[in-house]
């Protein structure tokens, strides 16, 4: 998610990606509209905003992952969306209910607390604290509740299987288990073009070079879950498909994220959630997502938020 803190170089697969124009027909959901118009990163363009129900918008965002100090790309778009809410909240009189999922585990979190000799929970008890921290001094208001990656693992294995179960991803012999993008068609890449795609490097279990992580299986010494496929622990984009679903269930009216990230995590989310729910413009994740530019892009160049 908002792979915080600088997630954004080491993305699991790299491509070349260009934004489609108008090409992706946008299926406006059943609802009360507010008569406000939001961009829409799917439609490119902007979009009526409805809610499921009136006078509540249901909210998600990618969170930080906790293994660093936040950057002010980070703060950009907090703040952005902070603005945007109590927009939302004072002046149209809208009730938001805000998850935000904080990423606690995850290759750089077991990296960087390697390089450190600590724990990577201590690693990322500190580093959680701090960003709530900078946010309070930014004056951003929480959401109404973080949700922790090691906290929704069950919920995280049951999804996966359900998605093995509905035959969009597979289980390898190495315990690994992947999206199968082939078995999506042209579902896959709505919200980006994608082209060229190479897989990650040491990953040679693929059926297909666009075929991305939803289980990790652990190398020694590192953390791990056991699941049905072998121990280890979540992939990089299943943990907000899995969150986002279990506060809002299968519809959600507002999707958050740094628009640096929209290939590949939400283009990751958008195919894991479509293949979960079996639904089409994903009733969940799709209603509107709302990007903040430049969340990652101060990757060499970091400006701290004050402490
Ligand atoms: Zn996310």
């Amino acid at each position: 998610c908002r792979r915080g803190l600088g997630r954004p170089v080491a993305c699991s697969v790299r491509a070349n990606t260009t934004e489609r124009r108008s090409e992706y027909q946008w299926r406006k959901p059943a609802g009360f509209d507010t008569g406000l118009l939001v961009y829409n990163s799917l439609s490119k363009r902007k979009e009526p905003l409805i809610l499921a129900r009136e006078g509540t918008a249901t909210w998600y965002s990618c969170g930080p992952t906790v293994y660093d100090h936040a950057h002010l790309g980070h703060a950009c778009s907090y703040v952005r969306f902070d603005i945007l809410q109590r927009i939302l909240k004072k002046i149209f009189g809208i009730n938001i209910i805000h998850a935000m999922v904080i990423t606690d585990i995850d290759d750089k979190i077991i990296k960087r607390a390697s390089e450190l000799n600590i724990s990577p929970q201590v690693l990322t008890q500190l580093y959680e604290k701090e960003f709530m921290s900078d946010m309070t001094k930014l004056k951003v208001l929480p959401p109404t509740v973080y949700m922790r990656v090691t906290e929704n693992i069950p919920q995280i294995i049951a999804f996966v299987q359900c998605i093995i179960n509905n035959q969009h991803a597979y289980a390898t012999p190495e315990g690994n288990v992947y999206f199968d993008v082939k078995s999506f068609g042209n579902r896959y890449g709505k919200l980006m073009n994608v082209q060229n795609l190479s897989g990650e490097p040491g990953e040679t279990d693929k059926r297909d070079p666009r075929d991305f992580a939803l289980w990790k299986a652990a190398k020694p010494h590192e953390p791990y879950w056991e699941a049905p496929w072998g121990k280890g622990r979540p992939g990089w984009h299943i943990e907000c498909s899995t969150i986002a679903s279990s506060v809002f269930g299968n519809h959600l009216d507002i999707h958050s994220g740094g628009v640096d990230l929209a290939f590949p995590h939400h283009e990751n989310e958008i195919a894991q959630c479509e293949a979960h729910h079996q639904c089409e413009q994903g009733e969940i994740l799709s209603s509107f997502r709302t990007q903040a530019q430049g969340m990652h892009k101060p990757v060499c160049f970091f400006v701290l938020v004050p402490g």
